[in-house]
């Protein structure tokens, strides 16, 4: 099966809309989606319509646990907070009742879905090596989707206990050979790894390879309707550097 595997959306529905269609015209069966759906961006509405009309797997990111109460927005920075209060402030009685169904983890075949890390689905980072190797053993399936980060990463667990991985740059079919992985799409909405272009995975489970496409969507578009919203200014401008 091939499957689409988005992640930090982030109210970004240029972004999102590009990637859909690139994953569509590739050919993918499925959408899953790694949470935050919402925060930062101008079309939190939209966004979360689109990806309840087409995910099959959707699980909660700390954005989307902010802007349903679930976790206090004092765990975020100004700027995040603001974006947070704004998104809530636009989104329909029936958008917050979506994000709250959310699961903080789910399990497709093979694979775990969670936002930040298995240990810690909301606010956990895997971006070491320690914290993959310590992720390993708090998912029991062979591979484990993650996001959060931002960043389109890859960690393996080697026979030896100890865990190899990195950036993992695009156009690169990965084969997820040998023991077990970690793999995180990148963002959709907000790249940063200093590439402004939408990230997102290709995950083909029969075939056991995963690649990490990006996608030009038009950024300004995006950052005149942030202005409009009057949404914090360096929100608006990291999206042209992609950090
Ligand atoms: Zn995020």
């Amino acid at each position: 099966m091939k499957v689409a595997v988005l992640s930090d959306i982030h109210g970004n529905l240029e972004a999102l809309e590009k990637v859909l269609r690139d994953a569509e015209s590739w050919g993918a069966e499925e959408v899953w989606c790694l949470g935050d759906i919402v925060g930062y961006g101008p079309n939190p509405a939209e966004c979360v319509r689109t990806v309840r009309g087409v995910a099959s797997a959707v699980v909660m990111g700390n954005h989307d646990a902010a802007v349903v109460g679930e976790i206090p927005l004092d765990d975020f920075n100004s700027e995040a907070r603001k974006a947070a209060i704004w998104s809530r402030d636009h989104l329909a009685p029936e958008d917050i009742r979506y994000l709250e169904s959310l699961p903080k983890k789910l399990v497709k075949g093979d694979f775990t879905l969670v936002h930040g890390s298995p240990r810690h689905p909301i606010w956990e980072y895997v971006l070491s090596h320690s914290v993959a190797c310590a992720s390993f053993q708090h998912f029991d399936t062979e591979y484990c989707l993650v996001g959060h980060s931002h960043i389109p990463l890859v960690f393996q667990l080697q026979e030896d206990g100890t865990c190899a991985g990195g950036a993992l740059s695009p156009g690169n079919e990965l084969p997820l050979e040998g023991y077990r992985w970690i793999l995180n799409p990148g963002s959709v909405g907000q790249p940063r790894d200093w590439d402004p272009k939408a990230s997102y995975g290709r995950l083909d489970t029969e075939r056991r390879l995963w690649e990490i496409v990006r996608i030009s969507y038009p950024v300004e578009k995006t950052q005149s309707k942030m202005k409009e919203a009057g949404l914090p200014e360096k929100l608006i401008a990291r999206l042209n550097f992609g950090w």
